[in-house]
Formats: structure tokens, sequence, C-alpha cells
């Protein structure tokens, strides 16, 4: 029986993880199928205070200092959550196997809402990309398009404009009001972003007869706009597949802790309501963890 297993090893988790480990519990990470979730992708990280980075680079760092605590971080992920009649919980992984534990903290992010056009299922992967720093390479010289209009766009677009000769960012409002103030200002100093507002997709194809995988984007008001690839940021969802129905969410499928049973915390991107920042994530999960201590605490056998 464990202590405390935490689902997700983004900084809500691993922050956790240090905690817990700390207050010498037993506890496990299922860190899911990507060490670091989205932190892991963020090419720089630069508004965490005290970082300056990758991404990738601090959550080594923070899963080094968790397991220095005695946390166990494990590449698993939960599929199904029981809370047994004397109030354990028994989490069965993908695998079948099945773990007991005495609280559960539930920090399993966020994942790329997924666009829903014609031609976007099947090119994915062949040109339609959910992440820039895993595919950009891929378009070194060539034009891509961004689509959406917030923080993760914007990123994006700066990102892939240090690859790609050309990124077209499509956004179906007329300014980028949703996006921090300096992520605007450097779109907009970029020589190689162009914006494209008003408009959205509404289908992409292979060019036909291309011999290099070309892609024509259409717009709703009829642009045709040729492309190598297709990088899409327009939001995110909590990945909560592994929760029951009766544990209520919001409309963005966020979790707010009122509706969870006792001895079970959530922190990161799938709190309701909160802002998602790797340093909200991290303060989530230093109170979800401690929360749980307490719990545990109180609750001793
Ligand atoms: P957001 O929800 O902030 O933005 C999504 C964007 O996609 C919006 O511009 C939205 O348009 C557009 N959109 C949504 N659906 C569609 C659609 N079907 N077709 C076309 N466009 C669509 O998501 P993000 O992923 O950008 O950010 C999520 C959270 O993470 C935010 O809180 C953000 O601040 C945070 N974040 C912070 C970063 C940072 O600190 N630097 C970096 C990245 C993310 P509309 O505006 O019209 O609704």
């Amino acid at each position: 029986m464990y202590d405390v297993i935490i689902l997700g090893s983004g900084p809500a988790g691993l922050t956790a993880a240090l905690y817990c480990g700390r207050a010498g519990k037993n506890v496990i990470v299922m860190a899911g199928t990507v060490l670091g979730g989205q932190t892991a992708e963020i090419a720089l990280l630069e508004n965490y205070p005290g970082w300056h980075g990758t991404g990738f680079d601090l959550i080594e760092f923070m899963k080094k200092q968790a397991e220095s605590f005695g946390a166990k971080i494990t590449m698993n992920s939960a599929a199904h959550i029981n809370t047994n009649d004397n109030g354990t919980f028994t989490i069965t992984d993908i695998h079948g196997k099945k773990h007991d534990t005495r609280s559960v903290i539930l920090a399993t992010g966020a994942s790329p809402k997924k666009l829903e056009i014609d031609g976007a299922r099947e090119l994915f992967g062949r040109g339609v990309s959910y992440c820039a720093t895993c595919d950009g390479f891929f378009y070194t010289d060539k034009t891509v398009l961004v689509i959406g209009g917030g923080n993760s766009a914007l990123n994006d677009a700066l990102y892939l404009a240090d690859i790609a000769k050309t990124v077209k960012i499509i956004y179906r409002k007329s300014e980028f009001t949703r996006a921090e103030d300096i992520l605007r200002k450097r779109v907009a100093e970029k020589k190689n972003i162009e914006c494209i507002f008003n408009t959205e997709l509404k289908k992409i194809a292979p060019k036909p007869d291309s011999e290099n995988g070309e892609l024509v984007a259409t717009t709703t008001d009829a642009q045709e706009i040729l492309c190598d690839g297709v990088f899409v940021a327009i939001g995110h969802e909590a990945n909560t597949d592994y929760l029951t129905e009766e544990i209520k969410r919001d409309d963005m499928g966020r979790i707010a802790p009122s509706s969870l049973p006792s001895g079970m915390f959530v922190a990161g991107d799938i709190y309701s309501n909160m802002k998602m920042q790797v340093a909200t994530a991290v303060g989530t999960g230093c109170t979800a963890a401690m929360d749980a201590i307490s719990y545990l605490n109180a609750n001793a056998e």
C-alpha cells in the first residue's frame, strides 16, 4: 500500500512528489507516456522565476530532486481509479495491474485540442502537427501555418520563425487580445511572420501532383494557402479519461477540489479555473501535497 500515488509528471506532479518524499511518505509518480508532459516541450521557458532554459531541463532537474527524497517515478498511466469502502484507492494501470494507495494526487495536465476540419485528422503526422518543438525541424526553410491566437500559437510561431522560411498565423479574430503583450510584440517584430486575421481554416489537403508533400489550406473566406506544414495551437483539454463520470468537471473538463472524495487531491492544468502556467502548477502541486500529507497524518493507521 502506497501513501500517495501521483498521476502526472509535469511541474505539478513532480513538485507534489518532492514534498511527499521529503515528508517521508511512500510515494510513486505514474509519469504518463511523456515525462514532463507539455512542459518538456517548451523550447525556452522564461516566465518561471529562477529558470531560463528549456522545459525539458527543468523537468529533469525536478525529477532528480524528487527522486533524491525517495519518490519513485515510473513511466506508467492510470486507466481507472476505484474508491474502496475503507477510504483507500485502487488504481488500475493501462496494463491491468492494480496499485493500492491511501491517497491520490491528480496532476495529469492537458493535451492540445484537435482541429476538427476536413483533412486535419488524415494528415496528422504528414504535415499537420500539434508540437512545434517536436516537429519544427522538419520544416527548415519551408512555409508553415500556425492556427490559433493564444500564447501557445504565438510561442509556436516564434519558435518556428527561427527554423522555417515563412510562418503564417491564421487567427479567427482581428487581433491577438488573448496573448501576452511581450509575445505580440515579438511576433510583430519578426520579419518572416505574417498574420492572417478574421478567418479560419476549413480544409487541408495535399497539393495535387506535388512531389514534396506540399499542402493547400483553404480558409472559410476561400483563400487557398500553399504551405508545407500546419501547426495547430487552438487550446487545451484536460486529461481526465481515467476518472469516472461521478467526478464533476467544468466546461474545459477540469476538476474542482470540492468534487473529489477525501484523500484525492488535484494540481496543475486540470485544476478548475487555474491559469495554465508552470508557476501555478508548482503552486498547486505544493498545496495538493501538503493537503495529502495532512490527510495522511490525520488518518494514520
Ligand atoms: P487558449 O485557449 O489561450 O487559446 C486558444 C486559441 O485558439 C484562441 O485564440 C482561440 O480563438 C483559438 N481557437 C480555439 N478553437 C479554435 C478553432 N476550432 N479554430 C481556430 N481557432 C481556434 O490556448 P493556449 O493553448 O494558447 O493556452 C492555454 C493556456 O496555457 C493559457 O492559459 C495560456 O496563457 C497558457 N500558456 C502560457 C504560456 C506562457 O506563459 N508563455 C505559453 C503557452 C500557453 P479565440 O481567441 O477566438 O477564442
